[in-house]
């Protein structure tokens, strides 16, 4: 009996949701309590003080040691009142979450014998020494200058959890390359500002600066967290290697918008409380298409910020879960045969003057800049669409691309019809009444006292890995558990080459006698033309589009560690150094680092699995083998020859098929011990991933096949691993 499932199964639906007490404060009043935003700066900097830091934030102005002093003793007063007694540079290494270090505030007064007293210098403020050898560096770093820094990002506000404040940073190593995420992402933020500032001048000279936005969409699911002790795959590898289909499963979809379940409710209530007490502006959740799958989205923002939010909403995720006795699962494919989480990033861009410039507008004057952003977007994921891909993928990642409920391991672009028949028809006009966007249509629906719905004029094509939604691009190929940071780095830096690229042109044609507008639907035309291979509105998840995506050329790679190859192309090491997000160095060291995360991944995988199949199955398989054996043994000595055989007639079978699947586990496991073996022999770190990808994954679905097939017809009682059944469907 294999008790520690059946316990297991027992204490998870003993669990009863947790009252959680609503705030006294209404949520306006404890909004954003815990982030030193510019309301706290206002109360503990003098005036003076904070307009320097103001600037600093929006206009990228330095700060000096003198007003750093100032803005850290702030700082440190408001946080110590939050009870916070340590603080740390937070920061986010190669590694998909973030990094830090506690020290303590205290220090000794100078004079002799002094006493303790809490200290916290503009020095500690503004930069921290760290080792980066203990973070993926991709050989950056040699022994003799180990050494990194962290630096402070005002840009970003500071905020306290629990006992601690946490500083926002970026993570370089000694010789100035970056090891981080936030540090490209900065330089692709301020390479678009410039950029999309520059074209905007062709239409407003007013405008100083624009805004790239992120709002993202979380996804992810929950598992009862005695479950989840129970299986060591979901504890090590966060998915199940493992586990037979459930009859039921996400097929009546009854669980997208349904009811949200009472304890999952209690969990995102008080989530959500801990997401505005950090000024997350968490507005929408609801059930995802999978059992025990949601999704939780703020209000969109500016990208720096919101790629911080999003960190730091994974990290209350994680701890909010556990006190409803949940664990979360943030991996893009914790079960097989049912959906995987995405993390959809919106996308846009916004002036200061506030124009959204993927906004629509209302004239033909607005909408020559609103086509000139749009078909610059295209034109940009259409000439990279194999960099992009390569920014989201990851072994994670790679379960979910290509299955056939996310987006497709091709990156297309939908449009929707509107959208794209503007552009059929600019394509061959020369007029500007040809960009005349219909506002929004009205549909009546002929029901009284229901008021008239305007419909999107974006259809809605799931299926799609970049979707145009009306005033914004939607990248949905982006992973759950990934640093949206990856996405948007790429994303910003390709749309900036274009930009940049697109001003070029309408400049030399202006150069060259034509008027500005002419000049510029000349290059709109032949962009539309050069990049209608990236437009489909099409099944993304359809055989067809397969092929047609070959003949049109775009990159159809689904080996990870190949994908990988598109940030050493020619072309992208061209890309980042002229937008200067990243040098050739700092692209071949984090493909380093993306290739070993690869194999480690694989590898853990691999032995979990191995394992598991020698440890838990194969014992418990054997041991309900020998007693169907024992069974068939006792019939033959109490029946005649004939008889006995047909009564034993199930039983011999199932002995049979149990011993197939025991020897094609134990063969696949020895293979794949061997394939392991070989492949950890290889140094490249880029030939030994693709040895892990080609040689040692296959055998995964292999093995898994085996033991699925056991957990059908091996005892119930003897399993030791909780069922999908149990794991999926929260009580
Ligand atoms: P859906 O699931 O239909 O895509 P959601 O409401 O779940 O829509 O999520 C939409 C996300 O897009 C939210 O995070 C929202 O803040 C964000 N968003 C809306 N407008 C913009 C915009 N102009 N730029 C960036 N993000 C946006
Ligand atoms: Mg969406």
């Amino acid at each position: 009996m294999s008790t520690l499932r059946f316990k297991a199964v027992e204490e998870a639906f003993s669990h009863k949701a947790v009252h959680v007490d609503a705030p006294e404060q209404m949520t306006s009043e404890y909004y954003g309590k815990y982030v030193f935003n510019r309301k706290q700066m206002a109360k503990y900097l003098s005036k003076e003080t904070m307009n320097t830091l103001c600037d600093a934030i929006d206009k990228g102005v330095l700060i000096d040691r003198n007003v750093a002093n100032k803005v850290a003793a702030g700082m440190k007063m408001w946080a110590v009142e939050l009870g916070a007694t340590h603080y740390t540079h937070w920061f986010q290494p190669l590694t998909d979450g973030t990094a830090e270090k506690h020290d303590s505030f205290i220090e000794y007064k100078s004079e002799p014998g002094g006493d303790i007293i809490e200290e916290f210098s503009g020095k500690i403020l503004v930069q921290q020494e760290s080792d980066a050898s203990s973070f993926p560096n991709g050989g950056i770093r040699n022994t003799f200058e180990a050494r990194g820094y962290t630096a402070w990002d005002p840009s970003s506000p500071a905020f306290v959890i629990d006992d601690t404040l946490c500083i926002p940073t970026v993570f370089i190593s000694y010789t100035g390359e970056a090891l981080d995420y936030k540090t490209p992402l900065l330089k692709s933020l301020s390479a678009v500002d410039k950029a999309a500032t520059d074209v905007c001048h062709y239409f407003d000279t007013k405008v100083n600066k624009v805004f790239s936005y992120l709002g993202w969409e979380q996804e992810y699911f929950l598992v009862d967290e005695c479950l989840y002790s129970a299986r060591p795959d979901l504890a090590l590898t966060e998915r199940t290697l493992m586990g037979h289909e459930s009859a039921k499963n996400q097929q009546l979809e009854d669980h997208y918008f349904g009811a949200i379940p009472l304890r999952v409710q209690a969990f995102m209530k008080e989530l959500e409380f801990e997401a505005y007490k950090y000024g997350i502006p968490a507005k929408t959740r609801h059930n995802e298409v999978a059992p025990n799958q949601f999704e939780l989205a703020p209000i969109f923002g500016e990208t720096n910020l919101s790629v911080d939010q999003n960190l730091l909403i994974m990290t209350l995720m994680r701890r909010v879960a556990r006190r409803h006795n949940f664990r979360i699962l943030l991996h893009e494919k914790p079960f097989s045969g049912i959906n995987g989480s995405g993390k959809h990033c919106n996308f846009s861009l916004g002036t200061d003057t506030g124009v959204g410039l993927f906004t629509p507008g209302k004239n033909s004057e607005e909408n020559l800049r609103f086509v000139t952003f749009l078909v610059n977007t295209l034109m940009a994921v259409y000439k990279n669409n194999s960099l992009l891909k390569a920014s989201i993928m990851s072994a994670n990642n790679a379960h979910r691309l290509g299955a056939n409920e996310a987006p497709p391991a091709i990156i297309s672009v939908f449009l929707g019809s509107q959208i794209s028949s503007i552009l059929d028809t600019l394509e061959v006009s020369d007029s500007k009444e040809a960009i005349i966007v219909d506002e929004k249509k009205n549909m009546r629906l002929g029901v009284a006292h229901i008021p008239e719905v305007l419909i999107d004029n974006t259809d809605r094509n799931r299926t799609s890995p970049f979707a145009f939604t009306g005033n914004r691009f939607e990248f949905r190929a982006v992973g759950s558990s990934a640093n949206c940071s990856s996405a948007m780095i790429a994303l910003n830096a390709v749309v900036a080459a274009q930009l940049k690229e697109f001003k070029v042109s309408v400049d030399e044609k202006i150069a060259a006698g034509e008027t500005k507008e002419k000049a510029i639907f000349d290059v709109l035309k032949q962009y539309i033309k050069e990049s209608k291979p990236i437009r489909f509105d099409g099944n993304g998840y359809s055989d067809e589009w397969k092929e047609e995506a070959e003949k049109r050329g775009l990159d159809c790679e689904t080996s990870v560690p190949l994908i990988f190859d598109a940030y050493t192309k020619k072309e992208s090491i061209a890309l980042f150094a002229d937008t200067n997000v990243f040098s050739e160095k700092e692209l071949f060291a984090r493909n380093e680092v993306k290739w070993e995360i690869y194999t480690k991944k694989i590898q853990i995988e691999a032995r979990v699995l191995g394992d598991l199949a020698m440890n838990y199955i194969i014992p418990v398989a054997t041991r309900y083998q020998s007693v169907l054996l024992d069974n068939v043994y006792k019939i033959k000595a109490l029946y005649d020859s004939k008889k006995a055989t047909a009564l034993s007639s199930m039983d011999s079978a199932l002995i049979e098929e149990i011993a197939d699947h025991i020897v094609g586990i134990k063969t696949n496991v020895d293979a794949m011990i061997e394939a392991r073996k070989c492949a950890n022999k290889i140094e490249s770190e880029r030939e030994k991933a693709i040895a892990y990808h080609d040689t040692i994954v296959p055998y995964f679905d292999i093995i898994r096949m085996h033991i699925d097939k056991l957990e059908m017809v091996v005892d119930n009682e003897v399993w030791p691993l909780p069922k999908y059944r149990e794991l999926l469907f929260i009580n």
